[in-house]
């Protein structure tokens, strides 16, 4: 049996050769395979769909970063740019060492949609070092962003590409991005980046956002499928803001979360864990199993006999050799891309709703572009605006797709892109080709 990797740590330490060719397919694979089954259910001009394929543009950049020991190490960095028919790009940072350029144009293709699906007036871009930031320290990791940031300076701009936090990176990262943009403008841009600190123009609420969102969506599942929240059990893979942030508002909410994992395996307990005593990764890191009287491993937390799974770590944990153990009814991911195409077609054929990362956790995109907002005001919102604000955006989502799920009989993966295809589809048309 493979441990299944469940948070950015954990993927450091699963960097062996055996893991790499067993790896199953690409992000950029992926998206480009969901784009293909969704455009079938359309009638979009086929070139469009051609075009949706691929980046605008993708933008590689050289890192030398100097080393605490004086040495200087060159790094890879990336910015895909994937489609801005709607608006400014939009879209994270990773520091993570398989960052790519095809990774960066897959999860780059992923937040077209995810912005579309919300009806955010952006497009999709995803970036990121081919780096591991747990090798640097906070003075090495604040000299590669700055020159990062200089690096794609030209491209970003709060018109032009809104970057925003990711695997590896955080409100910090993005304080010392918006600063190097900043001083180089000669003035003060905070709207060039979201999920900055709130004291430097970030928004309350933004780190929980994707958190609280897969809760959100989690619960109206729930309710379409007349399921009680307070009888329903959960287990979440990943205990980092995504995961533990899910987990708590669920449990809060009513639910019972039998299982949490970190990177080391799995914490259950079949009477419900008190989500709040055990510190999520951001707070006290690896700390799930620590706190664990019954430990089980990350694959058996994924097979758990729960009704509602969520994976909320990595990409490519649901794949055609666990999809018919899953014995949960329902998916809602909270990672990006936590489920292979063949996966996906398999718990399809089962009956088993999974819930899609583009619409699940895109309270974060969401609460970005409520930062943007305050950023271009420049007047904050309370956290209860927030939360209310992504509430009312989240059930509007769930509504939009819901009609497509209802009225075509797809699944929610396909009904949610056929969502966001439709309104980008619609938006090249009406701007046309040009020059
Ligand atoms: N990285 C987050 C995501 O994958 C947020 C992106 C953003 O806020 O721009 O949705």
């Amino acid at each position: 049996m493979t441990m299944a990797p469940n948070s950015d740590k954990d993927r450091d330490k699963t960097e062996d050769s055996t893991v790499q060719s067993t790896k199953p397919k690409s992000a950029l694979e992926t998206a480009r395979r969901q784009l293909h089954h969704a455009a079938d259910h359309l009638s979009i001009d086929q070139h469009v769909v051609e075009r949706l394929k691929h980046p605008k543009k993708v933008h590689e950049v050289t890192v030398p970063v100097e080393r605490d020991d004086g040495t200087v190490e060159v790094f890879t960095g990336y910015r895909a740019q994937h489609d801005s028919v709607r608006g400014p790009y939009k879209g994270g940072l990773r520091y993570h060492p398989e960052v790519t350029r095809d990774e960066c144009v897959g999860l780059g293709m992923w937040m077209t949609w995810k912005c579309a699906v919300m009806d955010l007036p952006f497009g999709g871009a995803k970036g990121g070092v081919a780096v591991n930031p747990k090798e640097l320290s906070s003075a090495e990791k604040e000299r590669l962003t700055r020159r990062f940031a200089q690096e794609i300076r030209n491209v970003i701009g709060p018109n032009k590409d809104i970057p925003a936090p990711d695997m590896g990176t955080d409100p910090q990262t993005m304080a010392w991005l918006m600063d190097a943009y900043s001083m180089q403008e000669g003035e003060t841009t905070p709207g060039v980046v979201t999920g900055k600190p709130p004291v430097v123009g970030g928004s309350k609420g933004r780190e929980e956002a994707p958190g609280r969102s897969v809760a959100i969506i989690t619960q109206l599942v729930c309710e379409y499928y007349d399921r009680q929240l307070e009888e329903t059990t959960v287990a979440v893979q990943g205990y980092g803001s995504v995961g533990a942030n899910a987990a708590r508002l669920l449990d809060d909410w009513g639910a019972t979360v039998v299982g949490i994992s970190d990177v080391n395996g799995a914490m259950y307990d079949p009477e419900g864990i008190d989500t709040a005593s055990v510190p999520s990764h951001d707070e006290e890191p690896e700390a799930v199993t620590d706190y664990a009287d019954t430990l089980i491993s990350n694959e058996e937390l994924l097979t758990l006999d729960v009704d509602v799974l969520i994976p909320a770590a990595l990409g490519n944990v649901i794949t055609e050799e666990n999809a018919e153990a899953i014995a949960a009814d329902l998916v809602v991911e909270g990672a990006n891309g936590p489920t292979t195409s063949t996966a996906d077609s398999m718990l399809a054929d089962r009956d088993v709703a999974v819930i899609p990362d583009i619409l699940a956790n895109a309270g974060g995109v969401t609460v970005s572009y409520f930062e943007w907002l305050q950023d271009i005001n420049r007047r904050a919102w309370s956290l209860e605006r927030v939360n209310d604000e992504l509430e009312t955006e989240m059930q509007a989502a769930w509504r939009d797709v819901q009609a497509e799920f209802e009225s075509r009989d797809v699944t929610w993966r396909d009904a949610a892109y056929i969502v966001a295809l439709s309104r980008i589809a619609e938006a090249h048309e009406a701007r046309g080709l040009w020059p």
